[in-house]
């Protein structure tokens, strides 16, 4: 038994922080006696700190296997121990893809028994090259988040009504990348007045909604739950409000870079550095930074998921045409997503609704994970408000992004991941 004490337990009932002891039993918790005003023997006092449910992320590119120059599963742990991420959905693009049942026995062989929690994605293509099927009856039977070919599109649309098919009877997320390569191929940046002056490739958010408005209108034909990987467009966010007040279920995602960064942003920076923004989908307006957000706070949004994306510098530090796409930001989870929120006025109940609810529910996990509540894991994450600091990095192997500039005002103490303690 552990017991921890603090005057900021957040309160799921009353939507706010208030003192209570937290009792913790084989793994789980125990009870939690709000109102409880001083400390027992054997008791960790927090004083007080926050405490709050840790994070699940449903977008981390894990690297491992043929990358482990990029990442490997120990330096993608430590970077969840920090960030405050117990539970990651895992993307199935690594190398070799994780696209037969064999694949995935070898990832849950590498990442059993660690103390943060990966369920890989299996690819809905072979290669994900969206032209053969993989095995979907044998593996939607396996612990897995779903299925995606995330970091592609599926642009065969009888694949793709297939694979929705099949994740609806199977309870499984289908998980979509949406972009139209047909205007988007080879792009690099937002097609903007940055794009035009600097002869860069610009893509159009008709690339991303074209695909969806595709997505959208299957999903309320079948009647079939689809989530949406990393939303970059406001043209989006109408589309979804339109067919979810339908009662089409579409959930979606807002990493960091979309709400924190807009293409205003590569003004300020030397040329040299763009390809730290480089990602896909492309970075936009600030009109659009601000509409994801407000989505994030009203609910049309679903969850946070970061879209970790490791790359080497020799990937990364090069002119932005043959850079590669992807971001870095696990290890820096609870800060990042903290301006988010303080940016959008975000209240610490969005913020886990955000961060960990509503995860939880999308991969069926929501009656053990997500909530800091009596039965459940003790997933908790344990930090403070700090001044404005640097953001600390080097748990992972790489060191890619355009975070250079912002500041964390909330600093991890300790996080708890199924009762162990992992940091802190
Ligand atoms: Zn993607």
């Amino acid at each position: 038994m552990r017991r921890l004490y603090s005057k900021r337990v957040w309160n799921e009932r009353t939507g706010r922080f208030e003192p209570g002891l937290i009792e913790i039993r084989k793994g789980r918790i125990d009870s939690i006696d709000f109102g409880s005003k001083r400390s027992l023997a054997k008791t960790e006092d927090l004083g007080e700190s926050f405490v709050g449910p840790s994070a699940i992320d449903l977008h981390i590119h894990s690297r491992g296997f043929d990358e482990n120059h990029k990442e490997d599963f120990e330096s993608l742990e430590a970077a969840a121990q920090r960030g405050g991420v117990g539970l990651m959905a895992c993307m199935a693009n690594t190398q070799p893809r994780l696209d037969s049942p064999k694949r995935i026995l070898d990832f849950l062989r590498l990442t059993k028994n660690r103390s943060i929690r990966m369920l890989p994605f299996a690819a809905v293509t072979e290669k994900l090259e969206g032209k053969t099927p993989t095995a979907w009856k044998e593996l939607l039977k396996m612990p897995i988040a779903g299925l995606s070919d995330d970091g592609k599109p599926l642009w065969n649309e009888e694949i793709f009504v297939a694979a929705l098919k099949a994740t609806k009877a199977a309870g499984k997320l289908l998980s979509l990348h949406e972009e139209d390569l047909s205007c988007s191929e080879a792009s690099v940046i937002h097609l903007s007045e940055a794009s035009m002056r600097t002869g860069h490739k610009g893509s159009p958010e008709e690339a991303e909604t074209r695909m969806v408005e595709r997505d959208l209108a299957w999903a309320a034909r079948l009647r079939a739950p689809i989530h949406l990987c990393h939303l970059s467009s406001e043209k989006t966010l109408s589309l979804i409000r339109r067919y979810q007040k339908k009662g089409v279920k579409v959930s979606s995602e807002l990493t960091p870079h979309h709400a924190l960064l807009s293409v205003e942003d590569f003004r300020e920076r030397e040329p040299l550095e763009w390809s730290q923004f480089k990602v896909c989908p492309v970075i936009r307006e600030r009109s659009d930074r601000e509409a994801l957000c407000r989505a994030a706070r009203s609910g049309l949004i679903s969850v946070f998921a970061s879209d970790h994306a490791p790359h080497s510098r020799l990937e990364k530090d090069r002119p932005m045409e043959s850079a590669a796409h992807g971001i870095l930001s696990l290890e820096n989870h609870l800060p990042l997503y903290d301006l988010v929120r303080r940016r959008s006025k975000l209240s610490w109940g969005d913020y886990f609704r955000l961060s960990a609810q509503k995860p939880a529910d999308l991969l069926g996990l929501g009656q053990e994970w997500g909530h800091l509540k009596p039965g459940y894991w003790a997933n908790l994450i344990v930090f403070e408000e700090t001044k404005p600091q640097d953001l600390e990095w080097g748990r992972s192997k790489s060191s890619n992004g355009p975070w250079k500039g912002l500041k964390a005002q909330v600093r991890m103490l300790q996080h708890w991941s199924q009762g162990r303690q992992v940091y802190g």
